[in-house]
């Protein structure tokens, strides 16, 4: 099984000093680790943006995509070695704006890889424009004069899409996150994280302070993870980001069958150990003809 030192990459981590992405990617490695995993049964998989510099910085197999499409990449890999553990990642950004189509599909495909985006509620590669969960008056570069629109609740998104495992976590609580990384690769299914993640250089409201006065544990309070009107319920909690406290923790987990399972081509055996050369295409190319 993997040690944590062989997940270490030389290439040198340019994220700001004290970013969020720093908890993250420590967790992710000690998630790997805690699950037995080999680095070479891991593939991750980004977009663009901050968050999607992790495949370099992780020694798995990793695949930096385009912005807003980790899951399309992920959900190829997925298809064609289902014996893999594929772990997407995006930002706020990343993945509800331009990928906000693939999140849902994948989450109603009920594929069985885990998505954790990054949430800091503004863009950071790009300086401090708006992002989709940027809070309504959020001043930014793009927003002078304040947001305008609401934010979108990426956990009602989820649930609504028929993500069968739905979690929120935040990067300044390191031992929940792990957790929630862990629970999410062992679902079988669509697993979707949402982390809270500081941007010390372009979110101004958003700091550690603010965060661990305002989270609290789902899963402390007993929270019923079967239900899924519960779940909306917990999910509709941090409409007004000012005043509320906000939960973490797994919101809602389901069975359903996965999309690889009812897929009656590879639900025997992943494609990439099938003899796909051996198929004859003769017959569908006469008539094609
Ligand atoms: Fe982190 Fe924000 Fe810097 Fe990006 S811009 S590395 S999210 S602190």
């Amino acid at each position: 099984m993997v040690k944590f030192e062989e997940l270490n990459t030389l290439n040198p981590i340019t994220w700001c000093g004290g970013c969020g992405d720093f908890s993250m990617l420590l967790c992710l490695k000690k998630a790997i680790v805690e699950l037995n995993l080999e680095k070479e049964e891991v593939l991750c998989v980004s977009g663009i943006g901050c968050s999607g510099k992790v495949p370099y910085w992780i020694n798995t197999y990793g695949f930096c995509g385009l912005h807003g499409r980790p899951l399309p990449v992920a959900t190829a890999a997925k298809l064609t070695n289902h014996k893999l553990t594929v772990l997407a990642m995006g930002g706020d950004g990343d993945g509800y704006a331009e990928g906000t189509s693939h999140f849902i599909h994948a989450a109603r495909r009920n594929i069985d890889i885990t998505y954790i985006v990054h949430d800091n509620q503004v863009y950071g590669l790009t300086k401090g424009q708006a992002s989709p969960t940027s809070d309504k008056g959020f001043l930014t570069t793009s927003t002078p004069n304040g947001v305008l629109e609401m934010a979108i609740n990426p956990i009602a998104l989820a649930l609504s899409a028929g993500a069968t495992f739905v979690a929120r976590s935040y990067a300044g609580m390191q031992q929940h996150l792990i957790e929630m990384i862990k629970e999410a690769v062992k679902h079988k299914g669509f697993a979707f994280i949402d982390v809270l993640q500081p941007c010390v250089t372009y979110n101004y409201k958003n700091t550690y302070q603010w965060y661990q006065a305002k989270v609290y544990d789902l899963q402390k309070e007993k929270h019923n993870t079967s239900s899924l009107t519960k779940a909306f319920e917990k999910a509709l909690e941090w409409d007004d980001h000012e005043k509320t406290k906000i939960p973490i923790g797994i919101f809602y987990q389901a069975g359903r069958d996965t999309f690889e399972e009812d897929h009656g081509q590879i639900k025997k055996l992943p494609l990439v150990k099938q003899e796909i050369n051996k198929i004859d295409i003769t017959p569908l190319l006469k008539q094609l003809q």
